[in-house]
């Protein structure tokens, strides 16, 4: 029903069912992009003549309408970033790195997972990591124990799983943190392609954002940084656009979140954003919820009919993404055989080695949907491992 908006399905034939990975982009993103660098391509907040202010209002349009989209207080909490790996690597190295404490959960993503190591931290060495329960549940208890042995932590835990679609109870896990005086940063890079977020509602401390994972420009995303953290969070890149005053001695930054947002930005990737999540408000996540429940219901009603298929989780409490092996196959031959029958997925370990290698697996064939996808991909898709897992016999 919504393909149309994309112009991607116009030109391929494609059945992608890669969305974890990255969506696709609605017209009138990619038509933002190409107005932006054929009529008012300028730098923002230097230059003074028209198209330059025309950028600059663009570009501060779009942190209004992402401050809205995710109910922030104000805008200067949202600062932009090149994507989720940017805004966490941004807030462990600065804000995070003098915790003595930081706990994640097991399912993270390896950019929530290696910033930690350039600090010098591993399992129990400055690092927790929260355990699973069966059916990849989050083991609140384990977290509570954490938390208590482990007071005023930093805790930064992803709100749902690329690589399982396991959805954590952020709100729980935000509000026990706080009880133990943690500070929460949430790796949101699955989440606004699937749901909303409220800001104020989860009381959470940092919240990640990816734009391309949300039908924006690659190379765009942003950090939410709560009010009360925005004057202690240090700056940990400078340069044109974050100063003040300079001199040779020493410099003086701006206010947020001009201060984090150093060099030139993405310009045209950031109008972008603003226009997906535009376009998100048009689609309405009433509907997308109701569209993507149903897909993703079908496809695993269809994929538990094939033969041999091992999942590591159940449906419930997962959205978007659906992991599953065959057994005595290699998840690498069935991506290999889908990709000639024109079916795009992932097969690998999704960045989230550590939780493989705890499954005792390689890693896994991942089904992504977006509200864009419906039936006929599911068929499609069915019928394409049918036939590879005929050839493997
Ligand atoms: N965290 C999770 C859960 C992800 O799925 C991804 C991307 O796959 C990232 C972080 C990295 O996001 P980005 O590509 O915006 O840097």
């Amino acid at each position: 029903m919504f393909k149309k908006d994309f112009t991607y399905f116009e030109n391929s034939d494609i059945v992608y069912l890669d969305n974890a990975a990255t969506t696709q982009k609605p017209k009138s993103v990619v038509a933002s992009q190409v107005e932006y660098y054929e009529k008012y391509c300028a730098n923002t907040h230097r230059s003074n003549f028209g198209d330059a202010n025309k950028a600059t209002q663009n570009y501060e349009n779009a942190r209004k309408v992402l401050k809205e989209f995710i109910n922030a207080k104000n805008k200067e909490e949202i600062i932009f970033t090149k994507g989720v790996t940017e805004s966490i690597n941004f807030i462990a190295s600065s804000y995070a790195k003098d915790f003595k404490t930081i706990i994640i959960s097991s399912l993270e993503h390896h950019s929530n997972i290696v910033p930690w190591h350039l600090q010098g931290r591993s399992l129990g060495k400055g690092l927790e990591v929260v355990k699973y329960n069966k059916n990849l549940d989050f083991d609140i208890e384990h977290f509570e124990e954490l938390l208590k042995e482990n007071p005023k932590s930093f805790v930064s835990i992803t709100h749902i799983s690329n690589a399982f679609g396991k959805i954590h109870n952020i709100k729980e896990i935000i509000s026990l943190a706080h009880k133990y005086e943690a500070v929460v940063m949430i790796d949101g890079a699955q989440s606004l392609a699937h749901t909303r977020v409220d800001m104020q509602d989860l009381d959470v401390d940092f919240f990640a954002i990816s734009g391309h994972k949300t039908f924006a420009p690659t190379g765009v995303g942003a950090i939410y940084i709560k009010e009360k953290y925005l004057k202690s969070v240090k700056a940990y890149q400078t340069g044109g656009a974050t100063i003040d005053q300079v001199d040779f001695n020493s410099s003086t930054l701006l206010d947020a979140p001009y201060k984090f947002e150093a060099g030139t930005q993405n310009i045209a990737g950031i109008i972008g954003f603003g226009e997906a999540l535009e376009y998100l408000n048009h689609v309405g996540y009433e509907n997308i919820e109701l569209i993507e429940k149903d897909v993703f219901n079908y496809l695993n009603q269809e994929l538990e009919k094939l033969p041999n298929i091992i999942f590591y989780n159940d449906i419930s409490d997962s959205i978007g993404s659906r992991s599953f092996n065959f057994e005595g196959l290699i998840h690498d031959d069935i991506g290999i055989l889908v990709d000639k029958m024109k079916i795009a997925l992932r097969v690998g370990h999704h960045c989230a080695q550590p939780i493989m290698k705890d499954l005792n697996i390689k890693g896994t064939i991942r089904v992504s949907i977006s509200f864009y996808n419906d039936y006929s991909d599911v068929d499609k898709l069915i019928v394409a491992l049918k036939r590879a897992l005929k050839m493997l016999e």
